[in-house]
């Protein structure tokens, strides 16, 4: 079994990596290392079936490049944090829209199952909540949200035209808040940032007041997800990966200054435009065709993000 995964530096594709080699899998990790970072997957670089590729997947990838037969291809290459997605928006639709494409058309010329990381912001600031596969979602399409959420909404298109044209087997997975070691320390999202204040003694930034609410989901929970999705015969999604663990943004900032013992106190910023007010999935059809269900709680998948951050 021959799996490529592009943006496989990064925070989720590295833990990705890990695992399939794990299970005895070759792995072509393509990356071009803008918010993912060698030293994420320093340590399989020592194993003969990890292949690390120096790539930005909006530029075509030649059989020359990736001359490896590839049985699947999980698409993770873009930017997630809303800071790094915003830093070139332009870019960030490009990744999505002719990156995944370049993607699909490497499937189709091995022959390969593709699956799309897709996310939870397909849903923009929802109206329905939870939110099932069936809601089509509140997006401002003009917004500063808008390159990363209809980027992937227009990549889920494109998995879904792939199949419809060509017969492609293209599987989505909604991705929802999902934290972990390896996060970037830059990153800029709302767990790394927070941990990072607490454990240095800073004020804890929340924008807004604090009442929107995550879903939050340790890495190891989501990677499990992902597997399953792709190694299931007839399933193909789109199916909500993201825990019933919802809590206030402000709830989450007491919760890590608890668990580190910080003496950082809460500050308050403005909150940026389009911030969903809520998130939360109905997770009953990852339960229902998958079998998945989170098993990590916030509180022991903190502890090991905290320890993690300690430990740079
Ligand atoms: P990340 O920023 O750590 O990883 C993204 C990786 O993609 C990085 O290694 C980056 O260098 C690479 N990349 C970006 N643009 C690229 C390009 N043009 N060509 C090649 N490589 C490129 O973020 P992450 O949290 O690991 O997210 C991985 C995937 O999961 C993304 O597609 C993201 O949209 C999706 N997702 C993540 C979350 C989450 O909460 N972490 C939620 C929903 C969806
Ligand atoms: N957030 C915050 N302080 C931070 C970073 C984020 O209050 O330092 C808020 C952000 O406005 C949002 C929530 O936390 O309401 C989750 O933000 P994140 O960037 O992690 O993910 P997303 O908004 O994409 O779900």
């Amino acid at each position: 079994m021959t799996s490529i995964v592009t943006g496989g530096a990064g925070f989720i594709g590295s833990h990705l990596c890990e695992v399939l080699l794990e299970r005895g899998e070759r792995v072509i990790c393509i990356d071009n290392f803008f918010t993912g970072n060698k030293k994420n997957v320093e340590h399989l670089m020592d194993n003969e079936k990890f292949t690390l590729i120096d790539h930005d997947i909006v530029d075509p990838l030649s059989t020359v490049e990736c001359p490896l037969a590839a049985d699947i291809i999980y698409n993770l290459a873009c930017p997630a944090s809303p800071v790094h997605y915003q830093h070139d928006p332009v870019k960030t639709v490009q990744t999505n829209v002719v990156g995944t494409t370049n993607m699909l058309e490497l499937a189709k010329a091995r022959g390969a199952i593709f699956l799309q990381a897709s996310t939870s912001e397909v849903y923009g600031d929802p109206e329905v909540h939870p939110q099932p596969e069936s809601y089509v979602g509140h997006v401002n399409p003009l917004g500063p949200r808008a390159c990363y959420d209809e980027g992937k909404r227009c990549a889920e298109t494109l998995c879904s035209d792939y199949h419809r044209e060509y017969g492609l087997t293209t599987k989505i997975a909604r991705i929802f808040n999902t934290y972990g070691p390896r996060m970037a320390e830059n990153d800029g999202r709302v767990v790394s940032n927070f941990i990072l204040q607490a454990l240095r003694n800073e004020p804890i930034t929340i924008y807004g007041d604090g009442s929107q609410t995550r879903s939050f989901q340790f890495v190891n929970d989501l990677v499990r997800g992902l597997l399953l999705l792709a190694d299931h015969k007839d399933f193909h999604g789109p199916v909500n990966i993201g825990t019933q663990f919802e809590m206030t943004v402000k709830a989450l900032a007491e919760m890590i200054i608890k668990m580190t013992g910080s003496k950082s106190e809460i500050i308050y910023g403005p909150l940026p435009e389009n911030d969903p007010k809520q998130r939360r999935p109905d997770s009953s059809l990852a339960k229902e065709k998958l079998g998945w269900e989170e098993e990590i709680s916030v509180e022991d998948g903190l502890k090991q993000a905290i320890e993690y951050f300690k430990s740079l």
